[in-house]
C-alpha cells in the first residue's frame, strides 16, 4: 500500500469516526427525551422501552465500530495497517477501501462468521 492510499483510508476512517460520534451524541439526547414518557402511560412505556433498547443496541454496535476504527488509525501510525490480525497476510486494498477498519482479511472474516453462526 502506498502513502497516498494510506492517506485516503485515514481520511475515510476519521470521517466515519466523526459520524459515529455525532450519532452517539444524538442518541444520548433522544434517550433523555424518551425518559419522561415512560412514567406517563402504559402504552408509551412499552414503546419507549423498546425504543430505548433499540437505541442501546445501535449505539453498542457503533461503539464496537468506533474501537475498530481507533485500532485501524493506530495501525496506520505504527505502519502495520492492512495486515490481517489472524493470518498476518495482507488484506486486499479492495476490501480495505470498502471496510478500512476491518482487522481481518476476507478469508478469516468468513471463518469468524461461520464460527458465530454455528
Ligand atoms: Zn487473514
Amino acid at each position: 500500500m502506498n502513502s497516498k492510499e494510506k492517506e485516503r483510508i485515514k481520511k475515510k476512517l476519521l470521517k466515519e469516526k466523526d459520524e459515529i460520534l455525532k450519532k452517539l451524541s444524538e442518541f444520548r439526547n433522544e434517550g433523555k427525551e424518551i425518559e419522561p414518557g415512560i412514567a406517563q402511560d402504559m402504552v408509551d412505556k412499552a414503546e419507549s422501552s423498546y425504543t430505548k433498547e433499540f437505541l442501546f443496541e445501535l449505539s453498542d454496535t457503533e461503539r464496537k465500530l468506533l474501537i475498530q476504527i481507533d485500532n485501524a488509525l493506530k495501525k496506520i501510525e505504527r505502519d502495520d495497517f492492512g495486515i490481517c490480525e489472524m493470518c498476518q497476510k495482507e488484506i486486499s486494498i479492495k476490501r480495505l477501501s470498502a471496510v478500512p477498519w476491518t482487522p481481518y482479511c476476507i478469508k478469516c472474516q468468513e471463518k469468524q462468521e461461520k464460527k458465530i453462526s454455528q
